[in-house]
């Protein structure tokens, strides 16, 4: 077919029992001109049931999602599988390699290159790959994100504000399984073309995770990735070690659903927060300040608030520049 993915791999989506392999990429070296470039990739079926496609690493330097998958997939034996997982614990591996948020090869963003194309850069084949190959068979996708290097986050599972009532119902209801502390509906303010975004537009019961950030990165972080996916899949019946129950502790449903809840940086330099993560926030009030690295003594911009809320997202970076996002402001949300 004129749109066949030029992405190969050994792994046969149909045979059951755990396969361990990798989508070899076309790319070129100035080093090796007939090379491929390896995403590692496994596959976990058994039984019948969901097709579940997990995925880290979309940013490289989000170190949850990575961890946990791969832990998953060396812990999970097929018996304990009622269906099918499809594990890309490095989706990004160029930046996963390198540290980075971005491809190194390409300089693209992983997140904003769905549903990619055919004869692309490398993350646009990868990201065609998982559009055209592998989300028509998941009937649920998770992508573990955490601020990386750039944000700190509360923990949550996420995702957009659905006009599919029923799609919306099911994917709290999902995310509710994880025993994260917050359930997170989001909006885009910095482009389109993310996986989670692509995957919803399908119908799928798609979830997002923002766990901690690369500094928090640890026991609580992994913990709530690694026994937030199990749960999941047990309330789903795809995983049968042992019965779901439901988590101790419910999630706080809250959201971020206008722009102006994405506070953006008005000038360069350090940002000196005044509030710390979780405090309230009323509207005009200032978040923090930022002193120029090039006037020190000069008085610094502050940083105001646009709307009320908590503060569920910070910069986690302190060096920032004009028109990055230092602030994130959640209310309370409740399903229609
Ligand atoms: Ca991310």
């Amino acid at each position: 077919m004129a749109n066949d993915s030029l992405i190969s791999t050994d792994i046969d989506y149909t045979q059951h029992g755990k396969q361990m392999g990798v989508l070899r990429v076309p790319q070129s070296f100035n080093t090796a001109g007939w090379a491929n470039y390896f995403i590692p990739i496994a596959v976990i079926q058994n039984g019948s049931g969901p097709t579940v496609l997990l995925s880290g690493g979309n940013h490289g330097d989000e170190y949850e999602g990575q961890v946990a998958l791969m832990n998953l997939v060396r812990e999970l034996q097929p018996e304990q599988v009622q269906g099918r997982l499809i594990v890309l614990p490095m989706l990004n591996r160029p930046a996963c390699v390198a540290g980075t948020r971005l491809s190194p090869i390409d300089g693209r963003n992983m997140n904003r290159a769905f549903p990619g194309q055919r004869n692309d850069t490398i993350t646009g084949m990868i990201a065609h790959y998982v559009s055209s190959v592998l989300l028509p068979l998941a009937d649920i996708v998770v992508d573990i994100h955490s601020g990386g290097r750039t944000l700190q986050f509360l923990p949550s599972v996420n995702m957009h504000e659905l006009a599919n009532k029923t799609q919306m119902d099911e994917m709290v209801r999902a995310a509710s399984s994880w025993g994260a502390p917050y359930v997170f509906i989001y909006a885009d303010v910095a482009g389109e073309g993310l996986l989670p975004s692509y995957a919803e537009s399908l119908g799928k019961i798609t979830l997002g995770t923002e766990l901690g950030s690369a500094p928090q990165f640890g026991v609580e972080m992994l913990q709530i990735a690694e026994n937030g996916v199990k749960n999941m899949l047990r309330m789903y019946d795809v995983l049968t070690d042992s019965p779901y129950t439901p988590p101790a502790v419910a999630s706080q449903l809250v959201a971020a659903t206008n722009a102006a809840d994405y506070v953006m940086a008005p000038v360069s330099g350090i940002f000196e927060p005044f509030l710390e993560m979780g405090d309230s926030v009323d509207a005009g009030q200032e978040l923090g300040q930022i002193h120029s690295t090039e006037m020190p003594f000069a008085p610094p911009s502050p940083v105001r608030a646009q709307t009320s809320g908590l503060l569920f997202g910070r910069c986690g970076f302190p060096l920032t520049q004009q028109g990055a996002c230092v602030a994130t402001i959640v209310r309370p949300y409740t399903l229609a």
